[in-house]
């Protein structure tokens, strides 16, 4: 189906791309990469006489460590998170993760924030993002907001931007000495089916603090509840059987699977208790080795 014609629009700051939308409310769309937005309108699902281009805009296209965390201009790519030597130094589980979504293609033009902002339930970032503790700072003319991705994400292609609003930054934290991520996935098409993300820090020689978010098997990522609680004290390289067992139980259900091209709702319940057994694992055995290493 041919394009629609529309208007692009090129802005420089923040100010201006909420002043488009104010000014055509349901007839303009934020535009970065294109690759989900440009696929609905060809499609025909949607349909817009002006496109904002974000991308001009200098505070969407920072990359930069402030104090502890590492701050993401909303239209930076994929492919500079997975190649930038400031992301693999500093944050080197979420380049690896990065490096996984989609292909090249992709990862070279879509930005993460087009990923957040869009809001298909899957996402590889978001269920990272969650894990990771991280938080998306919202912007309209000079003011800005800052929310956590649970509260950011609220289901299905629906987030909490409000109308003539900008995703402007993603902010993940430092990960404290002594931890590890690993972020899992399985894929059958082009998106992935499931993503499993665990977050643990171990102090002399056993898990301290446990994280684990769940999704692309339900309608929004979630963290589990319970985790931290099961694996204190244990050992990295030792998990007890009966505590995996109960968090796989706890993040199946929590993750609420739905019946999809992917699979049952029952086949992503033991998807999700395999990975996650699986995640929390390795990222206890980097844990462990990143505190040994600084022993
Ligand atoms: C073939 C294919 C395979 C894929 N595989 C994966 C995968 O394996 N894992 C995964 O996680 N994702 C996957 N994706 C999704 C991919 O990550 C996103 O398409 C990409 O990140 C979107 O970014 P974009 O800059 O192109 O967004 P755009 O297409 O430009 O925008 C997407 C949506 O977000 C809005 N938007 C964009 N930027 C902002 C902003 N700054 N503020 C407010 N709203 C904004 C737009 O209005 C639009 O509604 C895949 C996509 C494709 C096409």
């Amino acid at each position: 189906m041919p394009l629609s014609p529309f208007e692009l629009h090129r802005v420089g700051t923040v100010a201006e791309a909420g002043a488009l939308l104010d000014e055509h409310a349901d007839d303009a769309a934020i535009y970065a990469g294109g690759t989900e937005l440009l696929l609905l309108l060809k499609l025909g699902f949607a349909s817009y006489g002006h496109l904002v281009d974000v991308k001009p805009i200098d505070e969407l296209r920072r990359l930069e460590i402030l104090e502890d965390r590492l701050v993401i201009g909303a239209a930076v790519t994929h492919r500079v998170l997975e190649r930038s030597e400031l992301v693999r130094a500093g944050w080197p589980d979420l380049a690896r993760m990065e490096g996984e979504v989609a292909n090249v293609r992709v990862r070279s033009t879509g930005s993460l924030g087009g990923n957040l902002a869009f809001a298909d339930p899957h996402s590889d970032p978001a269920t990272f993002l969650l894990a990771s503790g991280a938080v998306v700072e919202l912007g309209r003319a000079q003011t800005r907001r800052r929310l956590g991705i649970d509260a950011f994400v609220l289901g299905p292609y629906e987030t909490a931007l409000a109308p003539g609003e900008v995703l402007c930054a993603i902010e993940v934290p430092r990960l404290p000495e002594g931890t590890g991520m690993t972020h899992l996935r399985l894929a059958f098409h082009e998106r992935p089916a499931a993503t499993v993300s665990a977050w643990v820090r171990v102090a002399d020689g056993r898990v301290a603090e446990a994280r684990l978010a769940v999704g692309s098997v339900g309608v929004r990522p979630v963290l589990v509840g319970g985790v931290d609680e099961a694996l204190n004290g244990q050992s990295p390289g030792a998990f007890e059987p009966s505590a995996l067992a109960a968090i796989g139980a706890m993040a199946a259900e929590a993750a609420e699977p739905v019946t999809d091209a992917d699979g049952s709702a029952d086949y992503k319940e033991a998807l999700v208790r395999t990975l996650a057994a699986r995640a929390l694992r390795q990222a206890a055995m980097t844990a462990s080795a990143r505190a040994e290493a600084l022993a």
